[in-house]
């Protein structure tokens, strides 16, 4: 099965009642341990790049290594751009061939945030990707954005709509409790408020910082329209216990195949838990 467009991923899933997950690579590694993950569970899968492996390796690199190992591929995969804060890269990305990208102007002014949103959009309208707008500040640290915790405020229905109907975005990511990184205590999702979101906009939701979210409410938030997960953290997380599972027993272990092999094993049983979790296992058949 080839790429497939974003907006047809999502569209689909928010209206079969699960979310995709959309689960950041950082190399090849990585990009291998999602699409086993996906092929293993048979479903559709997002790969997320993100700000801080393009500073590193790169985008066109990072499309490049993800069309590699394609070949092997049966289910629908779409690459992401994960929180770009500029015009400029979105529309690199979708030149190198991306099949969705994020345009995050949180941190703008609504009417600035609206004015780039639209733009990227309408692009990624007029060539069939989807495309991810973000309205209120979501917490905790991605990439070089940061955000103080107590400072992301819960997206209010107004905005939500006001911002949804005038960029057009595809999808929508929005503050209802969750932060980006670890959580220092449990987080408790604004279950009224994105079930008054979805009636109100009547799009799919992105829920961004999906790492450590307990399961019910990560259930019950798909259940209220949530579409599309986005996880990093624990998958890193998952990824280093791997290397350091090896490194613990054999500390001269200095074969990279080994110790990273560890990790994307390790990683790839996260991935495979999440899509349970999403309930898009087996939903590849229906693409
Ligand atoms: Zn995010």
């Amino acid at each position: 099965m080839p790429y497939l467009s974003g907006k047809q991923m999502i569209q689909q899933a928010w209206k079969g009642g699960y979310a995709i997950g959309a689960f950041s690579a950082h190399n090849a590694e990585t990009i291998r341990a999602i699409l086993l993950a996906a092929e293993q569970e048979q479903s559709p899968v997002m790969i997320q790049i993100g700000q801080r492996v393009i500073n590193t390796l790169g985008l066109q690199p990072m499309k490049k290594m993800v069309d590699a190992f394609m070949a092997e591929c049966s289910v629908p995969v779409c690459i992401h751009l994960d929180h770009s804060r500029s015009f400029e890269q979105t529309m690199q990305a979708v030149r190198a061939g991306f099949h969705s990208v994020m345009f995050d102007g949180s941190h703008l002014s609504f009417e600035e945030n609206v004015r780039i949103t639209h733009a990227v959009a309408q692009v990624s309208h007029a060539l069939g990707i989807g495309s991810e707008g973000e309205i209120g500040k979501i917490g905790g640290t991605e990439d070089d954005i940061s955000v103080d915790e107590k400072d992301a405020f819960i997206t209010s229905c107004e905005e939500a709509l006001a911002f949804a109907e005038q960029t057009s975005v595809d999808y929508l990511a929005v503050s209802i409790g969750t932060a980006h990184g670890m959580y220092k205590q449990e987080p408790k999702l604004a279950f009224q408020r994105l079930s008054e979101i979805r009636d109100t906009v009547k799009k799919p939701i992105v829920l961004h910082g999906g790492s450590g979210v307990p399961d019910e409410q990560i259930r019950r938030a798909i259940s209220l329209g949530v579409a599309k997960v986005n996880v990093d953290t624990e998958l890193r997380q998952a990824f280093t216990e791997g290397v350091l599972d090896v490194l613990a027993k054999e500390p001269d272990e200095y074969t990279l195949a080994i110790s990273l092999g560890r990790g994307s094993e390790f990683m790839q049983q996260r991935v495979r838990e999440k899509i349970r979790l999403f309930g898009s296992s087996g939903k590849a058949a229906e693409f």
